[in-house]
């Protein structure tokens, strides 16, 4: 099957189907691609200043329809494979383990610890490849446009800090928390792991932009609040804060994106299976990597 090819493509977390495409840019298709491993998610090309870009909404299209554990990770990335796509930019609304991140607060995470137990976790199953180094963790290049995004729109952010991956759905319990924070969590979250993982297994360079949505339990003393969204660990004085911060989403992202088409790939994520290819364990063509 023939698609467009794009070089980029935005992995739109949490909040991702509350914005009608036009926020990002003019929608010119909406492309469903079947792959080995199940149906990926359906990617929209938007045109974004003059440029063609993949917009995908992990957790669904209308609403939050798909839990963490459930999102089809290979599938996803896979179809951006399939597209053309060099350049993944990531969001995720993770809980602060930080008690000095707050609700609201834009995070550049540089860290990950992969707690999932469930999700399948590489391309590469029974295979003897994949053997590929894990710093940095995240692509420095995508890191440094997102960067000078954020500055560009005078927004302040956290540089840096360590992402934890749990299953889920649930979120935590305050033993697994204090756990994490003995392990240097900074932030708790359900999506980046496998997903960066992933990407890279594919020479796709990836990074994520987090917006803190709620205090990891423990954290703060806050009190139960019945039926609703986080039932208490996001604080209703500080909801606004967070509503605010993923309303701005489009426009970093647009910010971000023109400021990366500027800077050459010259990371090493474009080169993770170069090893294997010089050795002629794999060919040119990354679908024949892929059993
Ligand atoms: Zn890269």
């Amino acid at each position: 099957m023939k698609h467009r090819k794009i070089k980029t493509l935005i992995l739109g977390g949490s909040g991702a189907y509350h914005f009608p495409a036009e926020r990002f840019g003019r929608e010119k298709e909406k492309v469903h691609i079947n792959t080995p491993f199940g149906q990926a998610a359906p990617i929209r090309i938007l045109e974004i200043d003059g440029r063609e870009v993949g917009f995908l909404s992990r957790h669904g299209e209308t609403g939050y329809n798909v839990t963490a554990p459930f999102v089809n990770y290979r599938a996803n990335i896979y179809a951006a494979k399939e597209l053309g796509v060099e350049r993944i930019l990531a969001w995720s609304g993770p809980g602060a383990i930080d008690p000095n991140r707050s609700p609201g607060d834009l995070v550049l995470p540089d860290d990950l610890i992969d707690l999932t137990r469930n999700r399948a976790s590489t391309f590469y199953t029974n295979q003897g490849i994949g053997f590929i180094r894990m710093s940095p963790v995240f692509c420095p290049g995508i890191g440094e446009a997102f960067r000078k995004g954020l500055s560009s729109l005078g927004r302040d952010f956290h540089e840096g800090g360590t992402y934890v991956c749990t299953e889920g759905p649930r979120l935590e319990t305050p033993a697994e928390i204090r756990f994490m924070k003995g392990i240097g969590g900074d932030l708790v979250g359900m999506t980046l792991a496998p997903e960066a993982f992933l990407a890279r297994e594919l020479e796709i360079c990836y990074a994520p932009l987090c917006y803190v949505t709620n205090y990891a339990e423990g954290v703060r003393p806050l009190a139960y609040q019945k039926g609703v969204l986080f039932e208490g660990t996001l604080p209703e004085e500080e909801r606004h804060k967070v509503e605010e911060t993923l309303a701005r989403f489009p426009e970093i992202v647009v910010r971000t994106l023109s400021h990366l088409a500027r800077l050459e790939r010259d990371c090493p994520c474009k080169d993770a299976m170069l090893r294997y290819r010089r050795r002629g364990e794999i060919g040119e063509d990354w679908h024949s990597w892929i059993g």
